[in-house]
């Protein structure tokens, strides 16, 4: 399904491209700002050590989170290209609101928001923006990204290890209006899209609750369990990483067994590199 939104957007580009329309110097102006403030935040700002439950990350599986509150000592080192990446986002993010206000798509800027779980626990964050009345987020996302995560609501649900489903319902809620769905820019090509959410709010709102009660407890509970390697469809008898504990900051500590290794039964000359949990015979 297509957003109204989506037409105007290509004609604005189009007319752009081929020098029919312009870009006011307003608007220059905001992409500036909205750059400036990024900057400072990535690298002027003292990243908060202490673990805060926020709109980014109460989607993500509780077991990530509980490591983030009770061992964070644990986590792999952020790698160098993080603020990179993270500005990358931040400038998609300005740009596309640029594109957005030229194309003449009315709509409510960033506010910050706060949800009221229960008297003592409340999650705050900024959503990207409001359009009739719908919360939508903007995502940068790598071409395998764009192309598979963000194929449908469904594709992306099922393997949500980012928590971009629970982060919009959160911002939904909190502001008292429907939850829309994502702007995802390629940022190999700069192919955007609009994948439109259909969220169970209340089975969202209740995983919520559930992740702020696991975070809590002693006990580690994991939400994946490590797969079995197939090789030509054959299962091989080693045990690889599951494919939603990859971008885990903890996957180390939580596997102590884990390593890289070559494919182990790979002919090729540069084998791929796989994620090991268990070799047959350990
Ligand atoms: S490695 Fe996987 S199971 Fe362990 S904390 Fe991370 S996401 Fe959860």
């Amino acid at each position: 399904m297509h957003h109204p939104a989506e037409m105007m957007i290509h004609q604005y580009l189009e007319n752009a491209t081929s020098g029919k329309s312009a870009m006011s110097q307003e608007t220059i102006e905001q992409v500036a700002v909205d750059i400036k403030d990024a900057l400072n935040r990535q690298f002027n700002t003292k990243r908060d050590e202490k673990f805060r439950l926020r709109m980014s990350n109460i989607g993500r599986p509780s077991c990530q989170l509980w490591f983030e509150k009770n061992k964070p000592e644990t986590a792999l080192p952020k790698p160098t290209t993080f603020i990179m990446n993270m500005m990358i986002g931040d400038i998609v993010e300005a740009v596309f609101k640029a594109i957005l206000r030229e194309s003449n798509v009315k709509f409510e800027n960033s506010e910050d928001v706060t949800l009221e779980i229960d008297k003592k626990t409340t999650i705050s964050g900024s959503y990207d923006l409001v359009i009739n009345d719908a919360v939508d987020d903007i995502k940068s996302a790598s071409d395998w990204s764009y192309k598979y995560k963000f194929d449908s609501y469904e594709t992306l649900h099922s393997g949500d290890s980012f928590g971009y489903v629970g982060q919009l319902a959160g911002y939904a809620q909190a502001s008292n209006k429907k939850a829309g769905g994502w702007w995802v820019v390629n940022k190999a090509n700069g192919q955007f899209k609009y994948v439109p959410a259909h969220i169970d709010m209340e089975k969202e709102l209740d995983k919520v609750k559930k992740n702020i009660k696991a975070v809590d407890s002693d006990e580690l509970v994991r939400c994946f369990e490590p797969e079995p390697e197939t090789f030509r469809g054959k299962p091989t008898g080693n045990m690889v990483l599951n494919k939603n504990c990859t971008f885990c900051s903890y996957r180390q500590s939580c596997w102590e067994t884990l390593r890289e290794l070559p494919a182990q039964m790979s002919q090729a000359k540069e084998p791929k590199m796989v994620q090991y949990v268990k070799l047959k015979g350990e």
